[in-house]
């Protein structure tokens, strides 16, 4: 900022220095192991909406092209046959994460979490 500036912009002017775009960055609704992914592509064709494709190279991970269109519907990690291996797994956003609380001692689980409690076996009332 040159000398003829108002003082009071002078700040503004560093801030810009840093400052950026508020970005809209892309969720990442599908997670790949590439150990455990074979690349056969079946979760591809099992995606209702197409949010992923495949990659030129045979064998490898399928590309997630559109995280923001994914419904979580979970079709694609039910159609993987690796699976039990860990080659893919749905990243739910944390307000679809069923939550629950445990009252006698108040601490709170959500689905997903290492090592929750085991399931409430009392039959409902
Ligand atoms: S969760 Fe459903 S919409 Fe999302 S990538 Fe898998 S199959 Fe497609
Ligand atoms: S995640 Fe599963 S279904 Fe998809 S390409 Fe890999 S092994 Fe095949």
């Amino acid at each position: 900022m040159d000398q003829s500036s108002p003082p009071g912009l002078q700040g503004l002017a560093d801030r810009k220095a840093t400052r950026g775009p508020n970005l809209v960055t892309p969720n990442q609704p599908i997670v790949f192991d590439e150990e455990a992914c074979t690349g056969c592509n079946l979760c591809i064709e099992a995606c209702p909406i197409d949010v992923l494709v495949p990659q030129a190279s045979p064998g490898a991970v399928p590309l997630v092209l559109y995280p923001d269109e994914c419904w979580y519907c979970g079709c694609c990690e039910m159609r993987c046959p690796e699976y039990d291996a860990g080659a893919i797994r749905i990243n739910f956003p944390l307000m679809q994460r069923a939550r629950w609380k445990r009252r006698a001692t108040g601490e709170h689980f959500r689905l997903g979490m290492k090592n929750p409690p085991p399931p409430n076996t009392r039959p409902p009332v």
